[in-house]
């Protein structure tokens, strides 16, 4: 079910971004929705949060559960990695170093044999007797990551509960006149359109509120406009939500999906 005909029938020009494509890609490698489940887990998104990570470094399975700390679920950890390498989402290789010119970057599986090209001086050099492998995001999960999917998918799943006949359509920019703002979610749940922001995390100044306000105020218009019944802000903020924010969703009837409300 397209439901940009919603937007599009009350005066409103749509058209798709980056984010919304790299989500729809996760869900295609992972096969559907449901398989994100993982992220629900704290540790998976304390992970996944990692600024080096997300740059695409390469860690051994040890250092990446040192990293994600999943305490009593380590055996539950280990399958979720299983799952998401055999799925793709992360990479298998190797990190090794050139005795030539030095470059340490990491290699994929299929990049590797008793000898190896360097991908700098293109010297083949032979693989150390003994290395534990290297595992490192695949592009399309870091590039995801970085533009607040992790939020969205979670916030797609809560929905999903709700409703499993749930139709949802992520990240439109959405203009009209003046006015050009993102819908990082819209779904039809239950029969009704709800209207959905989505951050990872946000700035507590005032500025940085003030904006935040601007663009909920934006989407309130918009959820007007179309006749959505409910409009939800998603966040995986760690910290207790302001009080300015708090009241300003009160008195919005905007509903709020916290940290706690998402994982499980
Ligand atoms: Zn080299």
């Amino acid at each position: 079910m397209n439901l940009h005909t919603n937007l599009q029938s009350a005066g409103y020009r749509v058209t798709p971004n980056a984010k919304g494509r790299y989500v729809n890609g996760l869900i295609r490698l992972m096969g559907d929705l449901s398989a994100m489940d993982f992220l629900r887990d704290d540790y998976m998104v304390r992970l996944l949060s990692n600024a080096q990570l997300r740059k695409g470094k390469a860690f051994t399975y040890k250092q990446l559960q040192q990293l994600a700390n999943p305490q009593d679920a380590i055996d539950r950890f280990q399958e979720q990695m299983q799952t998401l390498t055999a799925r793709g989402m992360f990479l298998r290789g190797y990190s090794l170093q050139c005795p030539v010119c030095d470059l340490a970057t990491w290699y994929g599986l299929s990049e590797v044999g008793e000898h190896v090209t360097c991908q700098g001086c293109r010297f083949d050099f032979q693989m150390p007797l003994t290395l534990p492998f290297a595992y490192r995001p695949n592009r399309l999960l870091a590039e995801a990551l970085k533009s607040g999917a992790m939020t969205i998918l979670l916030t797609a799943l809560w929905l999903y509960d709700q409703d499993n006949d749930l139709s949802w359509q992520t990240e439109s920019v959405v203009h009209q006149g003046d006015l050009t703002t993102n819908i990082d979610i819209l779904a039809l749940m239950n029969g009704d359109l709800w209207l959905v922001e989505c951050k990872d995390n946000f700035k507590t100044s005032d500025r940085a509120l003030d904006d935040l306000l601007e663009q909920l105020r934006a989407g309130l218009k918009i959820a007007d406009d179309i006749g959505a019944k409910q409009s939800l802000f998603a966040t995986l903020y760690a910290k207790t939500v302001p009080e300015r924010l708090t009241e300003f969703l009160a008195t919005n009837d905007i509903t709020l999906l916290a940290r706690t409300d998402l994982l499980r």
